[in-house]
């Protein structure tokens, strides 16, 4: 089924980028299309409040964030299909999205579609996803009230989820394979301070234990630098080993760098293929913010402006 209509963009992705872009495109009169996916709001919506986007002295509930930018897009004539992208065609202009059986054709597409959270691969650490294994302490965190779980990772994102984790657990072991951290000093120290949380060092998940008990019992641990093989007790275990962008969609269609994020421009949203732009975490391995997503969305809808300006 092919739409005869010649969208001016269409956006690709329903989280803070994707629905900033739509609002900046839907004031410019683009009548942005967002294909927002099954699961619209982004990676937000798996959290609760947030503290740190400006322009709200208390913290917001992260869906009525979400909500909000949704409405603010739509009073200004953006339409949005709650399914997923499955193909795009950047042959020829004007380029085709489809959507399942449904086919689009647009002048420019703005990609962002986000990132989702890193597994390490192991057999049993899939087998036990919701038996006590996770990758979202802000979902799973209330389900461990008084339990002892580790997070495994040494970046910001293990800090964070270490501390918030300590709202409910009764002790948090952070499980690091080196000993120097990844996270900022900041995040390392607030931790440190954190009476319910320690640190295990120069480690690694050899295996998740518990499959026959349904629940995590604890985990088979390897020490890096002796190959030493012990067993740690524990009732979850927190993933925080850092995320992989959605590129699915645009894999072998447009650059990508070495950690598959798609490449834009310096200081620009614009990708390696003419009229397509990228925004938000599928082109952001730095910052990951909800607001710096916002920006880069802005920043997308203002280029793909002046491109059509320009034709
Ligand atoms: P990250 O910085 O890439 O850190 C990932 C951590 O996981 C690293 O310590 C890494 O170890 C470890 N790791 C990776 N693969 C592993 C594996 N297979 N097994 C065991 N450990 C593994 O990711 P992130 O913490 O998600 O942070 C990503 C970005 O978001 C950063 O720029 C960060 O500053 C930002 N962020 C900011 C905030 C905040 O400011 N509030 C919060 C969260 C995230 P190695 O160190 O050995 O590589």
């Amino acid at each position: 089924m092919e739409s005869t209509k010649i969208h001016k963009v269409i956006i690709i992705g329903g989280g803070p980028a994707g629905l900033t872009a739509a609002i900046y495109a839907g004031r410019a009169e683009m009548q942005p299309l967002v294909i927002e996916g099954f699961e619209p709001g982004g990676q937000l919506m798996i959290t609760t409040k947030i503290e740190n986007f400006p322009g709200f002295a208390e913290p917001v509930d992260a869906r009525e964030l979400m909500g909000n930018m949704r409405k603010q897009a739509e009073s200004y004539g953006t339409s949005f299909i709650s399914e997923n992208a499955t193909e795009l065609d950047l042959s020829k202009q004007p380029y085709v999205v489809k959507v399942g059986e449904k086919e689009f054709q647009t002048k420019t597409i703005i990609i962002a579609t986000g990132a989702k959270a890193r597994w390490m691969g192991l057999e049993s650490e899939q087998k036990m996803i919701g038996r006590g294994v996770s990758a979202c302490a802000t979902c799973d965190g209330p389900f461990f009230k008084d339990k002892e779980v580790i997070v495994v990772g040494g970046g910001d994102s293990a800090m964070e989820e270490a501390n918030f984790l300590s709202k409910f657990a009764s002790k948090v072991t952070v499980i690091h394979r080196r000993e120097e951290f990844r996270a900022s000093k900041v995040m390392v120290e607030r931790t440190r301070e954190n009476p319910k949380v320690e640190f295990l060092f120069n480690s690694v998940v050899e295996e998740v234990l518990g499959e026959s008990e349904g629940k995590v019992t604890g985990v088979k641990l390897k020490d890096t630098k002796t190959s030493e093989i012990t067993e740690f007790k524990c009732d979850g275990m927190f993933l925080a080993i850092g995320r992989i962008p959605n590129i699915e969609l645009v894999k072998d269609k447009l650059k990508t760098d070495e950690n598959n994020y798609i490449v834009t421009e310096t200081d620009s949203s614009k990708t390696s293929v003419e009229g397509v732009f990228a925004a938000g975490d599928v082109q952001d391995y730095t910052f990951r913010q909800a607001i710096t997503s916002a920006g880069s969305g802005c920043m997308a809808a203002i280029e793909v402006e002046r491109f059509l300006n320009e034709r």
